[in-house]
């Protein structure tokens, strides 16, 4: 939680006793605040998404002045907070998931010149490298245009924003997938913000899914269980069926699919680097479940950094 002129600000968690709950995007580990907050920031995008996939509605939204969101490049509307604290003479910037890379259905990062970065750590680890962004989307293209003249192809992924990436991808290369209801919730939402997805569901009306899954197809679907999809689709539709995860953490384990590739929403130990230096801050709080592996990473890199607390903010030294 941060204060800024006498409001406590929680920052995509429930605390007890939060004013304001910054939700920096829809993402289900980042808004658990939301059922009963007194009041919500978050951007449009971000409200339309948590209302059509939970199906509740928001109902105190706030919106604040002197609180700016910029953009975080993660996801559709997914947000960073900056805060301009006059009083303190300081500027902070909250991350929330954040991504340097170019999406093709997210806004493109802001960078904002700050005195305190608080930063996601979901990739704490140098060790951690997505490469080269382009390199990845050409093998998922190449692999799947490959594996379709074989059979059927399933991805499993995320609903909200690695989906839609994936869809995306597909479309360039003449694809348009089957998706279930998760994913097609959440792109009904992307496409009404003017993101462009081609694809179709058993779930949606009028729907034309019966016709493309009589031909080999590509399902892109929330289910982590592939390997009894798999038989289970083979025996159906007796094809060939190949299985594949789109994940940052393929970097980190093993998956039980046929092929599995790393593309991550996420910024990776490099670009984070490289992201610090680009908004000049002074400090860096490390925030999320490995905030003290990537706080002694950070230092490390020659980095002023220390696990995120209220207390660490002010404790302000230059580099
Ligand atoms: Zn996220």
């Amino acid at each position: 939680m941060i204060q800024f002129n006498n409001i406590r600000i929680s920052l995509d968690r429930k605390e007890a006793n939060s004013d304001l709950d910054f939700v920096s995007h829809a993402h289900s580990d980042h808004v658990a605040a939301v059922k009963s907050s007194k009041g919500v920031l978050a951007s449009p995008q971000t409200m339309q998404l948590i209302e059509e996939t939970h199906s509740i509605t928001i109902q105190n939204k706030a919106e604040n002045e002197n609180l700016k969101m910029v953009e975080a490049g993660h996801m559709l509307g997914s947000k960073q907070l900056y805060v301009d604290d006059l009083a303190m003479g300081m500027r902070i910037t909250y991350t929330g998931d954040f991504q340097t890379a170019k999406s093709r259905t997210a806004k493109s990062i802001e960078i904002v010149d700050t005195d305190v970065l608080i930063m996601d750590s979901t990739y704490p680890e140098p060790s951690v490298d997505f490469g080269n962004k382009h390199d990845v989307e050409t093998a998922i293209q190449d692999w799947t245009t490959m594996m379709l003249k074989q059979g059927i192809v399933v991805f499993s992924t995320y609903a909200m924003g690695k989906a839609q990436e994936l869809i995306a991808l597909l479309n360039e290369v003449g694809i348009r997938p089957v998706v279930n209801s998760n994913i097609s919730r959440a792109s009904r939402v992307y496409v009404k913000n003017g993101v462009n997805l081609d694809y179709t569901s058993a779930y949606d009306d009028n729907s034309d899914y019966e016709e493309v899954i009589r031909d080999n197809f590509v399902g892109v679907t929330t289910n982590r269980n592939l390997s009894t999809l798999k038989s289970e689709l083979e025996k159906v539709h007796k094809k060939k069926v190949n299985t594949a995860v789109t994940t940052g953490f393929a970097k980190r384990f093993r998956f039980n699919t046929d092929a599995q590739f790393p593309l991550s929403d996420h910024a990776d130990f490099k670009q984070s680097i490289e992201y610090i230096e680009a908004t000049k801050t002074k400090r860096v709080l490390t925030y999320g479940p490995n905030a003290i592996t990537f706080a002694e990473n950070l230092k490390k890199e020659g980095c002023n950094a220390a696990p995120f607390s209220n207390e660490a903010i002010y404790a302000l030294q230059t580099c």
